[in-house]
């Protein structure tokens, strides 16, 4: 078999012989149009790629090309009829993937969807407790993992079966036969089912449906960006989040899947891999992209090889984004989506960004976008009424990117979706043209006497210091505020009095830090994500083991 074996075989499978045409062709045409009939299953986009562009190049590990769409879709039907037959698992179980990013991933994350199932990604650096946690929680069938022995025992509490990638079963996987076609999925199966990540209480599962899938590729193509079979998508953002679920557009335009050979995100392999492969396209953290331009701008990089960079997944500063754009030129488009919505809220164009000449592009700049296509936003009062142009509430979502809600938990449901409109918990204003500003996250909001101060606010303010590499600002319990403004920074050779005066001449006194704290670097999830939930808990400590003690009084 030409795809069996690939890893230690030829880089890309040989002409088609006489399974694989069978595979593609059709057999009959009731069966063709019964096939045909079934859009719903992400793994669709694959077969219609793999009928339409058989040779066109699928799945890189880094320059290295692996498999072509035919390779792909034949790799993951033969996952799927191992799952179905040989393991007896069926339409409708979840599989578990613990892994880091491998070219194995994107088959297993179509496999699994070919065989009428639903992925449960769970981020690669999650405790195995926390492991533990989703298995149990999502009862998941079996669990795929990379070689981990802690990841095993994590498994063993629960029912999940686990197979190690690559393994023995893996390979008996590869070798099984075909299921044909892709299994039926309705608009509301479950397709993703997505832990947040829980900094506030027990992680959720938010159940992401077939159909949300559809709006948000759909979306891509209305908003984001138009794909050519030419682009090559890279993923220096694990699988498990966006990055990963933005598979699907660029399977349905027969487009190029790069996995670099680090597993994540270098900005030099980047780089290198954009110019090798051209036409490069990614989702990438603000984190990652400032990251990349500073490490392009310190070697005064060609831009040349990138595409698109689709930025999102937390604030990107006006300065950040002034000076991305500076360097990478016209290549940036901005995405805001939650887990919930995913990656379809708003939208920030390419041509927006590139507007300089616009009398609101700083504003615009500093905004997150306007709604996506298939989307309606609205910023509303604590009773879900729509709030005037300027004034700051809560953001709400609906429509078919919105999650059915989250996985066996009722009232975190009820609280989310109200009357048919999802509660991000961001804050924010829409302006008299829909562009939609972001001011935080409302669990991050300082109230510090009586008056609310948005952290981002002052964020923006602090990184225009030429000195200031990052900041982040949080709020600490205080007996005379009630919350008082701590700012954390990354910086060199900074005085707080010099960023007392940049303050000063920028925002309202009262909303000043209260405290500068100069640290090396801020803690970050494993998508780049300041964990602020972590900064507030230093200060709390700090404030506990500073108060007297009343043992004995
Ligand atoms: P997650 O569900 O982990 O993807 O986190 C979603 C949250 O990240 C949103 O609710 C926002 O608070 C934040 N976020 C996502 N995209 C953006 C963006 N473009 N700008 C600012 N914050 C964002």
């Amino acid at each position: 078999m030409t795809w069996a074996g690939w890893a230690s075989g030829p880089p890309c499978p040989g002409p088609p012989q006489g399974p694989r045409r069978a595979f593609l062709g059709a057999r009959s045409p009731a069966l063709e149009r019964l096939s045909w009939s079934r859009p719903l299953n992400p793994a669709r986009h694959l077969l219609r790629s793999a009928r339409l562009f058989p040779r066109a190049p699928a799945l890189f590990h880094g320059t290295k090309r692996l498999l072509d769409y035919a390779g792909l879709a034949e790799r993951a039907a033969r996952i799927a009829g191992f799952l179905r037959r040989d393991l007896g698992l069926s339409e409708g179980e979840r599989v578990a993937i613990y892994m880091n990013n491998t070219p194995e991933y994107l088959e297993l994350l179509q496999g699994v969807w070919w065989a009428g199932m639903a992925v449960v990604p769970v981020n690669a650096r999650l405790h195995p407790r926390e492991l533990a946690f989703i298995l149990e929680d999502s009862a998941a069938a079996l669990l795929l993992v990379s070689q981990d022995s802690d990841a095993q025992s994590a498994a063993i509490a629960t029912r999940a079966r686990v197979l190690q990638v690559p393994g023995p079963d893996h390979a008996r996987m590869l070798r099984a036969s075909p299921l044909e076609p892709p299994a039926y999925r309705g608009p509301d199966d479950l397709a993703w089912l997505f832990y947040t990540s829980g900094t506030t209480g027990r992680p959720k599962g938010v159940m992401q449906t077939t159909r949300n899938l559809a709006a948000m590729t759909a979306c891509y193509f209305l908003d984001v960006d138009d794909i050519s079979r030419e682009d090559a998508t890279i993923y220096a953002a694990p699988f498990s989040h966006g990055a990963g679920m933005y598979n699907l557009p660029f399977i349905l335009r027969a487009a190029r899947h790069v996995v670099p050979e680090s597993g994540g995100f270098d900005p030099t392999e980047l780089h290198g891999l954009a110019q090798w492969h051209g036409r490069a396209c990614l989702f990438a953290a603000p984190t990652m992209v400032r990251r990349l331009v500073e490490s392009m701008a310190a070697c005064g990089a060609d831009p040349g090889g990138f595409k698109t960079l689709v930025y999102g997944g937390g604030p990107m500063y006006l300065e950040d984004i002034k000076h991305a754009r500076y360097i990478l030129g016209n290549r940036l488009v901005q995405i805001y989506g939650q887990g919930e919505s995913p990656m379809t809220i708003t939208c920030l164009s390419r041509e927006q960004i590139a507007s300089d000449d616009h009398p609101n592009w700083e504003a615009r700049l500093a905004s997150v976008g306007v709604a996506q296509s298939l989307v309606e936003v609205r910023v509303a009062n604590e009773s879900g009424a729509a709030l005037p142009p300027g004034e700051t509430g809560e953001v709400l979502v609906r429509g078919d990117a919105v999650m059915a809600g989250y996985w066996r938990n009722e009232e975190a449901t009820r609280a989310a979706l109200r009357e048919g409109w999802l509660w991000t918990g961001d804050l924010g204003t829409l302006d008299a043209e829909g562009f939609l500003t972001l001011k935080d996250r409302s669990k991050d909001l300082i109230i510090s006497g009586g008056s609310n101060v948005y952290p981002r606010e002052i964020e923006e303010v602090l990184l225009q210091h030429p000195r200031v590499h990052e900041v982040s600002v949080v709020g600490r319990r205080d007996a005379q505020w009630g919350e008082a403004v701590v700012a954390f920074v990354v910086g060199t050779g900074v005085s707080p009095e010099e960023l007392d005066a940049l303050c000063l001449e920028n925002i309202a006194r009262f909303k000043r830090p209260k405290q500068y704290r100069f640290v090396q670097s801020l803690p970050k999830n494993n998508y780049g994500k300041v964990l602020k939930t972590q900064l507030r808990a230093e200060l709390e400590a700090e404030l506990t083991a500073r108060a007297p003690s009343h043992r004995g009084t």
